[in-house]
């Protein structure tokens, strides 16, 4: 089933400039901004400026100008904020969440990207998979 983008979400309205945000880096193709509710300290999101509701659906939809702005723009945000290991910085986390299983709760393309402190474990632990 093909994917079908709301264009009334919260990003979406981001970007029309309908409600504020946080601005930490924006590029050609994509925006980064703090969430609004941090589960970190540091705890930001970015997303591609284009009409894309979850990462797969940006890896086969999207251009490759909008791909490599995007990851490009990933790698520039851990390196304002000062995350980057390779510079001694202590390190990230990205998450995309997609789809109910994902527990996506604003249907347009997000990678969070969480640091600051040490982070955990990757999920809480039912005891198995
Ligand atoms: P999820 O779709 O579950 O990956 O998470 C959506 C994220 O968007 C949550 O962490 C929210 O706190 C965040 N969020 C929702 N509305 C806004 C907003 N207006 N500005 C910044 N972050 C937001």
């Amino acid at each position: 089933m093909p994917y079908v983008y709301d264009p009334n979400n919260v990003f979406a309205k981001i970007l029309r400039g309908e409600i504020p945000c946080k601005k930490v880096l924006e590029t050609d193709h994509s925006l980064a901004f703090h969430d609004i509710r941090p589960q970190a300290p540091v705890h930001i999101l970015v997303i591609p400026k284009g009409p894309y509701v979850t990462f797969d659906h940006f890896a086969e939809a999207a251009s490759p100008a909008e791909q490599a702005d995007f990851v490009g723009a990933i790698g520039k945000v851990c390196a304002l904020l000062g995350l980057k290991p390779g510079d001694g910085g202590g390190g990230y986390r990205l998450i995309s969440n997609a789809g109910w299983a994902g527990v996506q709760e604003v249907p347009h393309l997000h990678v969070h990207i969480l640091g600051g402190r040490v982070l955990g474990r990757m999920l809480p632990d039912r005891g198995s998979a």
